[in-house]
């Protein structure tokens, strides 16, 4: 453990994506408020200007009728020389007042502009023609004979010059006629008209101007939206992509590897890769304790076979199984002997040499075990009655190498018993081959018998059973 801090990791760390994808998103964010900020001031530009545009539109209309309206009553009193419309002339100049609402409306929007001075101007050429319909509406009155002190005092104060004065009534109201009517009325009508139209067209100009200008901005300010969202709609798509391939992916893996029991595959970010290193250093040390445990407890320390406990599993593993079997149970010969004459360690090596020669003599299928002090069993797979003389032979090359030992080695012999079976490690199967044993040891000893049926008379009497359960 603690060596793959050690061990060069490559990965992306799962801390600085998130920083960075925080850090990218925030800047998209601001930068889209900022943009939406932005376009609502836009927005609010073109609406001004349309504002502008209908507020103009409106003024023009009022100019137009209100001044259209003067020429008409001006006309009609002149023409009729009925009172009310002299009374509607003045209630327009005065109370309605079309034209002044229209210019002050106007100069909310270009107070200081040199178009609205002309407009002014306008205005005033208009004043001055009220002067001339006013003077009009005099002569008419003054040849209708009204009474001056009724009419309004801007007729009463207008002074006919003497020349009008001398005029005959006919005459009178025939020139207040031309007045209104003639050329020279129409001329400067037409001439305030054209002044208020090509103030107008310059307004609408520059108002129109305005709105294209605004409206361009705020497309442009839509367009830069438009890219934001789309980068923030990838950077979304990115970060779920690094989630899978960062986090649920690797947690997905790591569970399975933890379920089936294996080491863990190296993949995912940084801290994962870190986490399945040290899984993987911890499996490790883990599998290799286990192993060493489970290989104490199933081999004998001295010799190094199988002990006791792990042949008692392999007799479950092939209990009734269909299976054909044979067992050997197998005892050293007057071992107590080697121990007293020799030595306890002498007697250790010579049990470990026995062990050694029962391995190397049987097939890796085959499993020598130490299952008593010097007693040893071989269990051997896939054999039957007839391999009998091969096993036999077996023993008995063992029993010449022991009988023919390497210098300061013991003399030993073995005592063997064994029995077969069709199925499997059946019940009798131990005390058929102890029983085979003892019928060995009862005849002298050194050499290796197989159970017939005769044992059954000639058996240990019981003893057989007790050993196995030992
Ligand atoms: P027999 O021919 O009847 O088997 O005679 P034997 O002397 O071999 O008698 P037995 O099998 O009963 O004796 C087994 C001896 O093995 C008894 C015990 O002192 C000895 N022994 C048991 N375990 C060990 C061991 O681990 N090392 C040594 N050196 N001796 C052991
Ligand atoms: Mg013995």
């Amino acid at each position: 453990m603690g060596k793959n801090i050690r061990r060069p990791i490559k990965g992306i760390r799962i801390k600085n994506a998130n920083f960075a994808m925080i850090f990218v998103s925030c800047v998209l964010y601001v930068l889209l408020i900022t943009a939406t900020i932005r376009a609502t001031n836009r927005y609010h530009d073109v609406q001004k200007a349309m504002d502008t545009y209908v507020a103009c539109e409106h003024c023009d209309t009022l100019l137009t009728t209100g001044s259209a309206y003067l020429t008409e009553q001006a006309r009609l009193y002149v023409v009729t020389a009925k009172k009310q419309y002299m009374e509607n002339y003045f209630t327009e100049v005065h109370v309605t007042q079309r034209r002044e609402s229209a210019v002050e409306e106007l100069e909310a929007y270009y107070h200081n502009d040199e178009i609205y001075e002309a407009l002014l101007n306008a205005l005033k050429d208009s004043n001055e023609l009220m002067v001339r319909e006013i003077y009009a509406m005099k002569m008419v009155a003054f040849a209708a004979g009204e009474d001056m002190d009724g009419l309004p005092d801007e007729v009463r104060n207008a002074q006919l010059t003497e020349e009008d004065m001398a005029l005959g009534q006919d005459a009178m109201m025939e020139k207040a006629e031309d007045m209104v009517f003639g050329n020279e009325y129409q001329n400067a009508k037409e001439g305030i008209a054209g002044h208020v139209d090509r103030f107008m067209d310059s307004i609408q100009e520059a108002t129109n101007q305005g709105m294209v200008e605004s409206a361009r901005k705020l497309e442009r300010t839509m367009s830069q939206q438009r890219v934001l969202v789309s980068i923030l709609f990838i950077e979304s798509i990115i970060t779920f992509i690094m989630i899978i391939l960062l986090i649920v992916k690797p947690l997905q893996v790591y569970v399975k590897c933890i379920r089936e029991d294996k080491m863990m595959e190296i993949t995912g970010s940084y801290e994962f890769k870190y986490l399945a290193l040290t899984y993987n250093d911890i499996y490790e040390v883990n599998a290799t304790n286990e192993a060493m445990l489970r290989y104490q407890a199933e081999h004998d320390p001295l010799t190094g076979i199988i002990n006791r406990g792990a042949f008692d599993q392999l007799k479950k593993i092939f209990h009734a199984k269909s299976k054909s079997l044979g067992l050997l149970i197998i005892d050293v010969d007057k071992f107590k002997l080697v121990n007293d004459g020799y030595g306890h360690e002498m007697g250790d090596k010579v049990l470990k040499r026995v062990a050694k020669m029962l391995e190397d003599s049987f097939r890796a299928t085959d499993y020598p075990a130490r299952i008593g002090g010097d007693e040893f069993a071989v269990l051997l797979t896939n054999v039957t009655e007839d391999q009998k003389d091969i096993i036999q032979d077996k023993i008995t090359h063992i029993n010449d190498k022991l009988l023919h030992p390497s210098k300061g080695m013991p003399r030993v012999s073995l005592s063997v018993g064994g029995a077969f079976s069709n199925e499997g490690f059946t019940d009798d199967l131990y005390r058929k081959a102890d029983l085979a044993l003892y019928d060995v040891k009862e005849h002298g000893r050194c050499g290796c018998r197989f159970y017939d049926e005769s044992h059954e008379y000639h058996g240990r009497h019981g003893e057989s059973e007790n050993a196995e359960k030992k």
